[in-house]
């Protein structure tokens, strides 16, 4: 029987109390979720490849430098993290074209942007995550000048370093959407932003290089099928998890489908 505390439910996470202080444990469902939870799904064996592939992200940014919550995988499905004080921003950086900004402004979906764009929504599901600009967050306090600078900077420096990860692995990174939050590492000191939540094809949209297939939740949103087994690919194709893919129940060939 499972004890421990839950912290906070989402649509595809649960976090638990953690077994130090400042710790929180991140725990990945195959639920999936899209249209503002209109429409839903359990994917078997979603949550232990999002685990591992954000894992993978996570430790690299590290790697580099990007600070973030991530301390280690504790096993398939979870992974320990700091507690941070989310920011109630989420944060969209563009490379290329494609849902709600096609959308919004008629730019045609794949059209390459002319530099990375940043874009805020607050996150707030009841007003469906409306977009808001640098004076409402500095407005209503949802954060620091300082703090604005350093979210714009930090997302920035993760587009530049997952667009050649995701390269290396023959996969365009077309957008993605990340959550920053405050870590007080002592009580007394100023809080320091670190990247939190998770990178994970239900978080970026990501492109075969060579044919344009979907490899990301928009085959979920769009009815394409096949979304566990691109998801599978794009472990593989980092390296995560091997050809075979025994590490997880059901990862079968990625074939595609339709664009
Ligand atoms: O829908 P839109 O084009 O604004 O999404 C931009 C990127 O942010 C996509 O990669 C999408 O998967 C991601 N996103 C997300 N969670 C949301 C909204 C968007 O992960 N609530």
């Amino acid at each position: 029987m499972n004890k421990r505390r839950v912290i906070y439910e989402g649509k595809a996470k649960i976090l638990y109390e953690g077994p130090e202080p400042g710790t929180l444990i991140q725990y990945f469902k195959d639920d999936t979720t899209a249209f503002d939870a209109t429409k839903k799904a359990v994917l078997d064996g979603k949550g232990v490849l999002n685990n591992r592939i954000s894992e993978f992200v996570m430790t690299h940014l590290t790697s580099v430098g990007i600070p973030n919550h991530f301390i280690r995988r504790l096993n398939m499905r979870e992974q320990l993290v700091r507690k941070v004080e989310i920011i109630p921003l989420e944060v969209v950086v563009r490379n290329i074209a494609a849902g709600s900004l096609s959308k919004r402004l008629g730019i045609p979906e794949g059209q390459s942007l002319p530099r990375p764009l940043v874009e805020f929504y607050f996150k707030n599901d009841a007003l469906h995550d409306p977009m808001v600009s640098e004076e409402h967050i500095a407005a209503f306090g949802w954060a620091t000048a300082q703090e604005y600078d350093d979210i714009i900077a930090l997302a920035l420096r993760v587009n530049d370093f997952m667009s050649g990860l995701f390269a290396g692995a023959g996969i365009r990174l077309v957008d993605f959407k990340i959550e920053f939050g405050r870590w007080f590492e002592n009580d007394h000191d100023m809080p320091r932003i670190l990247l939190a939540d998770e990178i994970s094809p239900d978080s970026c949209r990501l492109w075969d290089a060579k044919t344009g297939e979907k490899m990301d939740k928009d085959r979920f949103r769009r009815d394409m099928g096949g979304v566990t087994e691109a998801y599978a690919e794009v472990a593989r194709r980092l390296g995560i998890i091997r050809e075979s893919g025994e590490e997880t129940d059901n990862v079968i060939h990625f074939t595609g489908g339709s664009k």
